[in-house]
């Protein structure tokens, strides 16, 4: 049997098709301590800013670690063998933000239209932004609007701020009818939200 703790402080146990439920709640209640403090570790946000400069700075994608190097060539080369992010030389913080900016653009694009096809409700346009005081914005206009930070935060945790949003062009508020509606696409909405409260340091990261 095995236990794990995911980013979000969700509690995975595996355990073969022959262990009884007694098994399990035994398995589970001799790491029971471990799991607390995993739990309590995935709730800490544990953000660091890049304070030293850019070089050696571990930088989150989609919940991954990537180490930013620099490089001669003009391009940013992500390189996943190695999580390392390749930056040019010359404004390299300048071309990081670029960098993240386009991808973010290209990746909420499609999530936006993936989700709209299940969802249901058309944006009048998508567009990435630099503000800090919010991830996502639905504008009155369906207009949506996504911090290029979303990209930091887990697949799963964007994806909820995606359907969020997206929400917002049926119910223009918070109301009971506006969570059902996320929850159902977003069953476990409310870790994902804690998620981003806890992590809102991120967005004094680029
Ligand atoms: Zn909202």
């Amino acid at each position: 049997m095995s236990v794990s703790v995911n980013a979000l402080g969700k509690v995975t146990v595996r355990a073969p098709l022959r262990a009884t439920q007694k098994d399990i709640e035994r398995f589970v209640a001799t790491h029971e301590q471990w799991i607390e403090k995993k739990k309590s570790t995935a709730k800490e946000s544990g953000v660091r800013l890049p304070q030293n400069g850019l070089v050696g700075y571990k930088l989150l994608l989609f919940g991954n670690e990537y180490e930013l190097h620099l490089h001669a060539q003009a391009r940013v080369v992500v390189d996943e063998g190695n999580k390392r992010l390749y930056l040019p030389e010359t404004n390299a913080e300048k071309r990081l933000i670029c960098w993240l900016k386009d991808n973010a653009l290209r990746i909420c694009k499609q999530a936006v239209e993936q989700w709209a096809k299940r969802m249901g409700g058309c944006p009048a346009s998508v567009s990435v932004t630099s503000a800090r005081s919010f991830w996502g914005i639905c504008t009155a206009k369906n207009e949506l609007r996504f911090s290029y930070r979303l990209l930091y935060v887990p697949k799963a945790v964007f994806e909820y701020v995606i359907v969020h949003e997206l929400a917002h062009i049926r119910y223009k508020n918070h109301s009971r009818a506006f969570w059902n509606e996320v929850a159902k696409f977003q069953p476990n909405w409310k870790e994902k939200r804690a998620y981003l409260k806890a992590h809102a340091l991120l967005m004094r990261v680029f």
